[in-house]
């Protein structure tokens, strides 16, 4: 056994090189106790409930050019789609009526004072039309800190803003240097959503050409050192038709980006007990069973996709992704079954805010 892995085991403080070392395992049963330690970490601090958060995609409409992203403005490619707010409150019906105590709204970064005002009146939509009874989420890009505060009035409790690389220069070399993709925009990002009184998720793409094991270690010492309430992180994967299709030679293959981003969940779940850490649908697409994975390595909320399936198809973020056909009523099903069969319990009705948070508060 690694000297890292028994320190970890005996609840010895992580150091950087300690969690290089818990990163780059490669023996299965170094890697298998690993997981298991988050697994226990998990049970002992937020326990083995999973919480539910209806996803909705609400526009590929996007004015950035993130160099991975599928739905990037510069593919045209793609049709570009808004749903209707019919189509909104359909699915925010079925979270409501299914008990999923949550929604996340998600969409391309537009701005303006048309994509703020949109915004802000499908919140208090959604809450009158579902008694107020979902909490909500909104992954909407970098917005200016007015904008998450009427947001925050209007009935958003939580923002997830991946800060996507914490390296500054695997940021910039991810991103063009347009002038719309700066690395200090994207923190002052998380400071304001946390000024305005948001659980803060943040997050980060595994496996990245030219990401090294450091560069992933810093990122788990970025979020803790951001003290962030909420975590999405999960593997990096290729879409054709962006410019970072190009270094895919650079790349691990698939099954190692897998690995790594299980261990990535064990040890945030170690070093950070009490934060929301979601099973990414990136786990699914490389392995079916990614996201039970996940939540056996310490994750505890996933977000079956409530978009009308023919949407869901233009919202690639990237190639293969998973559950394109799948009716949610058939897929919330399944889930069930398979949380239970693993011994967790899907916290229904609950909103599942971040313990964390609450402590912060505190
Ligand atoms: N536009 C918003 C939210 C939508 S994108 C934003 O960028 O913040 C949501 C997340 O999808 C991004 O944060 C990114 O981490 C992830 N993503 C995009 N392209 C991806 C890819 N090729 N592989 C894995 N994750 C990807
Ligand atoms: Fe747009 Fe977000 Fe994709 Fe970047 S990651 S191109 S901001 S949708």
């Amino acid at each position: 056994m690694t000297g890292a892995l028994s320190d970890l085991l005996n609840n010895k403080p992580l150091a950087k090189e300690h969690l290089v070392q818990l990163l780059g395992i490669t023996n299965q049963e170094e890697h298998e106790a690993l997981l298991h330690h988050g697994l226990n970490t998990k049970a002992a601090s937020v326990g083995r409930i999973v919480y539910l958060r209806g996803l909705i995609e609400l526009t590929n409409k996007c004015a950035k050019n993130c160099f991975y992203c599928g739905i990037r403005a510069g593919n045209d490619t793609i049709e570009r789609y808004f749903l209707s707010d019919e189509d909104v409150l359909q699915a925010a019906e079925f979270a409501y009526k299914n008990q999923f105590g949550s929604l996340v709204i998600q969409t391309g970064e537009l701005s303006g004072p048309i994509f703020a005002a949109q915004i802000e009146r499908l919140l208090k939509l959604i809450h009158r039309h579902t008694n107020n009874e979902l909490t909500i989420t909104l992954s909407c890009g970098e917005q200016s800190q007015e904008v998450y505060q009427r947001w925050k009035e209007a009935g958003a409790s939580r923002y997830l803003l991946r800060i996507e690389a914490s390296n500054r220069k695997l940021y910039e070399f991810i991103h063009p240097a347009d002038g719309n993709h700066d690395y200090d925009t994207r923190i002052k990002g998380l400071e304001d959503l946390k000024k305005c009184g948001y659980q803060v998720g943040t997050g980060v793409m595994i496996g990245l050409p030219g990401q090294t094991l450091e560069d992933l270690a810093d990122d788990l010492l970025f979020f803790f050192k951001m003290d962030i309430d909420m975590v999405g992180m999960g593997p990096y994967l290729e879409h054709a038709d962006t410019p970072m299709f190009d270094q895919r030679n650079l790349l691990l293959p698939a099954s190692e980006r897998f690995l790594l981003s299980l261990r990535m969940i064990a040890l945030l779940r170690i070093m950070m007990p009490y934060i929301n850490i979601a099973a990414s649908t990136a786990l699914e697409t490389i392995n079916p069973l990614g996201r039970q994975m996940g939540i056996l390595a310490g994750a505890n909320v996933v977000m079956p996709n409530l978009t009308p399936v023919t949407d869901r198809k233009k919202y690639l973020l990237y190639n293969n992704k998973p559950n394109l056909d799948k009716d949610a009523s058939l897929s919330t099903a399944t889930l069930n079954d398979v949380l239970s069969s693993i011994g967790e319990t899907i916290g229904y009705g609950r909103a599942g805010d971040s313990i964390h948070f609450s402590h912060r508060q505190a």
